[in-house]
C-alpha cells in the first residue's frame, strides 16, 4: 500500500508540483492550503509524513509543526522560503525531522520524503550497521571504524555519535544528547556535550577543525551531515 503524503502549502503552484512529483514516485497525496485545514486532515488520521509550508493561512506552519508533533510521530518535512524562516523552525525546536528550502527542485524534495519515511520506518532497530562516507557505526557490536579501521570511543562519545547519526540532518539540542545520554533528565552541565563532540571529532572528521561529519548548528545543537547553516 502507497504512504500517504500531506502537503500542505497554500501557493497552489508549488502545491501543484509537489502532489505531481509525489504520485509520480508512486505516494498517495492529499493536500491543504491552510494550515487549520492540515491539523483536521492529521487528525483524522492515515498521514504517513507531512510536507509543511511555514507562511500560510489561517493556522501558520511554525504552529501547525508544534500542534501536529504533540499528539503524533510521523516525519514531518518544513518548507522555508528564507534562511531567516529556517533559523526560527530551528531555533523554537519545534520537532521537525527535516527542512528544505525554497526554491527547490521536485527531485529533492523526493528524495528526502523517501530518507525519512525509510528512516521513520527503521528507527526502533537497533540494527544494521550506519555508513556515512568512511565511517561505520555498528551499534550491535558497538564498534565504529573509518577506512575499516576500528576508532576507540568512549561509552558517550559512542552514545551521541549513534544518536545523531540515527537521525541524519536531524537537528538534536544539547539537552537532547544528554538525556540521551543519561536515559533521562539531565540536570549538569549542558557544555559537556561541547567536550564529548570536540573529542569526537578529532576521532572522526578528517579535518577536525572543519567538520563535515557533525555540524554545530548555532544557537540550537548538532546534527549528523546536512547543510552548513553555521560551520
Ligand atoms: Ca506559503
Amino acid at each position: 500500500m502507497a504512504e500517504k503524503i500531506l502537503v500542505v502549502e497554500d501557493e497552489q503552484s508549488i502545491r501543484t508540483i509537489v502532489e505531481y512529483a509525489l504520485r509520480d514516485a508512486g505516494f498517495e497525496v492529499v493536500s491543504a492550503a491552510r494550515g487549520d485545514d492540515a491539523l483536521t486532515m492529521v487528525d483524522d488520521g492515515g498521514i504517513d509524513l507531512v510536507v509543511l509550508d511555514i507562511m500560510l493561512p489561517g493556522v501558520d506552519g511554525l504552529e501547525v509543526c508544534k500542534r501536529v508533533r504533540a499528539d503524533h510521530t510521523m516525519p514531518i518535512i518544513m518548507l522555508s522560503a528564507r534562511s531567516e524562516e529556517l533559523d526560527k523552525v530551528l531555533g523554537l525546536e519545534l520537532g521537525a525531522d527535516d527542512y528544505v528550502t525554497k526554491p527547490f527542485s521536485p527531485r529533492e524534495l523526493v528524495s528526502r520524503v523517501k530518507a525519512n519515511l525509510r528512516r521513520a520506518g527503521l528507527e526502533p532497530e537497533r540494527g544494521a550497521p550506519i555508513t556515512a562516507g568512511a565511517l561505520e557505526i555498528d551499534a550491535a557490536a558497538r564498534t565504529v571504524h573509518r577506512d575499516g579501521e576500528e576508532v576507540p570511543l568512549t561509552y558517550s562519545e559512542f552514545e551521541i555519535l549513534h544518536k545523531l547519526a540515527s537521525s541524519p540532518r536531524r537537528v538534536f539540542t544539547r539537552e537532547e544528547l544528554m538525556n540521551h545520554l543519561w536515559k533521562g533528565p539531565f540536570f549538569g552541565d549542558l557544555r559537556s556535550v561541547d567536550v564529548h563532540v570536540r573529542h569526537l571529532r578529532q576521532k572522526i572528521e578528517e579535518e577536525p577543525s572543519e567538520p563535515v561529519l557533525i555540524r554545530t548548528v548555532r544557537g540550537v545543537g548538532y546534527s549528523f551531515g546536512g547543510e552548513d547553516s553555521a560551520g
